[in-house]
């Protein structure tokens, strides 16, 4: 049996044949799955569970209840794109809503997952977005919006993250290495997998003199990046790139 961990798949019925390769990735996965993992931004945008129909997303609900139904755990950790999925998203796709961080354990192996973008610390404009979105009374306030208009707003904030991204350099939008490391020691992991900076790699990390890997996620405009687990061994994939198979040690293999 294997778990696989995806992300930043930025779903939209616009892209129909990503939204495909979801489906049959889905099919795929629920053939030898003990789990499935998504870690943040599997939709474009998300404006609330009650605009399903809107966004024209019923299709992704439906898929994942398959998979649910079939007594394979889908979890979904909500990334800075689909933060306002919620309960109806829960109770409609059979999906378990995953905080961020979470700690798993994997054949004794502690395995920490992100979405990644809170360890973005060098992106003083993305900070300043993710103290808004987690603010519990904008959130309310936002909710409380006509679909209509959280869908404009939601366009609205896509351009300018796009715009944003384009005039960033790629060092201030990666993870800053010190958060990585205190990460990796406050969870006291083996392992930390996250995905949202789109540039899926494996990377040893030393903290405090002890091993561990950080794992990224790749995306799905292009690279379709899946990572799938069995036995003790992680195995990365995404399009054009090759990466070598990854035992991560257990805390026994520790000491
Ligand atoms: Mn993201």
């Amino acid at each position: 049996m294997a778990t696989y961990f995806i992300s930043d798949l930025h779903l939209t019925p616009q892209r129909t044949a990503v939204t495909q390769l979801f489906y049959d990735f889905l099919d795929m996965a629920a053939l030898d799955a003990e789990a499935i993992y998504i870690l943040g931004d599997l939709f474009e945008f998300w404006v609330g569970d009650d605009a399903v129909d809107v966004v024209g997303q019923t299709g992704v609900f439906s898929a994942i209840r398959r998979v649910t139904e079939q007594e394979t755990p889908v979890f979904f950790m909500p990334g800075n794109r689909d933060f306002l999925a919620g309960s109806e998203f829960e109770s409609s796709t059979g999906c378990r809503i995953l905080t961020d961080p979470s700690r798993i354990e994997l054949d004794g192996a502690r395995v920490l997952l992100m979405h990644g973008d809170s360890m973005c610390t060098d992106d003083a404009a993305h900070q300043q977005f993710r103290a808004l979105i987690n603010d519990t009374a904008w959130r309310r306030d936002f909710l409380d919006l006509p679909v209509e208009k959280r869908i404009e707003l939601a366009l609205n904030a896509r351009s300018q993250s796009a715009l944003h991204t384009s005039m960033t350099s790629m060092d201030i939008m990666d993870v800053n290495q010190d958060a990585v490391q205190s990460e990796i020691a406050k969870h006291d992991v083996q392992c930390l997998i996250h995905g949202h900076t789109h540039r899926p790699g494996i990377h040893p990390v030393t903290v405090d003199g002890r091993r561990s890997t950080r794992i990224v996620l790749g995306d799905w405009n292009g690279q379709n990046s899946v990572l799938r687990y069995e036995s003790g061994i992680f195995q990365l994939s995404a399009r054009g790139l090759d990466f070598p198979p990854v035992h991560v040690i257990t805390k026994t293999e520790e000491s």
